[in-house]
């Protein structure tokens, strides 16, 4: 569905991004990779499905940087035809005691860097009248949640972005969509398992579950792969006239 297609997928060395560089690579998409730590192990795994695999490791708190990769990406790959916005960071903390350089990394991450890729990478979708930008928000980008008031702000940002990208698209063939999700155990939340499980002095396992019930009505985990399938969607031809949605695949967290 998605040969000679190139998706850009930020923050895919691991968790949600690696799941939907996957699901894309198995439509046929090439992939370029981006994020810090082991980048060979995900680039053989992808170059194993039969499509072309590239890799930038831009930090996405730097704008010259994000710069840089999106030039590479037009250099090897010809065009990002898929821009998923992916890369982010947490940090939880009440507002009084939150860390001046840790809000100003959340915005500049899980934000600022969706601006930049998205400016730089819609002259080509336009040229060639289409094109899919992905915006990876969560469930608090349509809700909050305590401690959390960076990452909050930054998300909900998120989707404001979506719509506003969303709305200077419309009459192309250009769409741009965000993923909401609830949580995911990817190794962002298992920093926050591991908090909670050391707070409380109880188990994993036990952690988990708490993390679950205070939340998701499921008790389940969302996994990367769930969520690529919805970045599949969304390429599809039937995702030609979704745009501005923030669809939340959350096990019922925002249907409370
Ligand atoms: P993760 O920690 O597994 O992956 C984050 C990725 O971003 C990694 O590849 C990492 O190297 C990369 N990254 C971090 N800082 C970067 C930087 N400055 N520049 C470039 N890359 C950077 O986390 P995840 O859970 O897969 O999160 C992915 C996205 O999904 C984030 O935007 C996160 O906010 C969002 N999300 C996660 C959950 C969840 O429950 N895990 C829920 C909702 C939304």
């Amino acid at each position: 569905m998605l040969a000679n297609k190139t998706a850009l997928v930020t923050g895919s060395t691991s968790g949600i991004g690696l799941g939907i560089a996957k699901a894309l690579a198995r439509q046929g998409a090439n992939i370029v990779l981006n994020g810090f730590g082991d980048a060979a192990g995900p680039q053989a795994e992808i170059a194993a499905m039969g499509v072309r695999v590239g890799y930038h490791g831009a930090d996405m708190s730097k704008p010259a940087e994000i710069e840089a990769m999106m030039a590479y990406a037009a250099a090897e790959f010809g065009q990002v035809d898929i821009l998923v916005n992916n890369a982010g960071i947490q940090h939880v903390s009440r507002i009084e005691d939150f860390p001046v350089e840790r809000w100003d990394a959340i915005m500049a991450i899980n934000l600022s860097s969706a601006f930049h890729t998205t400016r730089l990478a819609l002259p080509a979708m336009r040229a060639t009248n289409w094109g899919r930008i992905i915006n990876v928000a969560s469930v608090h980008g349509l809700v909050g949640s305590a401690d959390k008031s960076a990452y909050v702000a930054a998300k909900h940002g998120v989707v404001g972005l979506t719509k506003v990208t969303a709305l200077e698209t419309a009459a192309t063939g250009v769409t741009c969509n965000a993923i909401c999700p609830g949580w995911v155990l990817t190794p962002l939340v298992q920093k926050q398992v591991d908090a909670k499980a050391a707070a409380l002095g109880i188990s994993n396992e036990d952690a988990k579950k708490q993390l679950l019930g205070e939340k998701e009505p499921s008790m389940q985990f969302t996994t990367p792969g769930e969520l690529g399938e919805l970045a599949v969607f969304f390429c599809s031809a039937a995702g030609n006239n979704v745009r501005g949605v923030a669809w939340n695949m959350d096990g019922g967290w925002v249907a409370q």
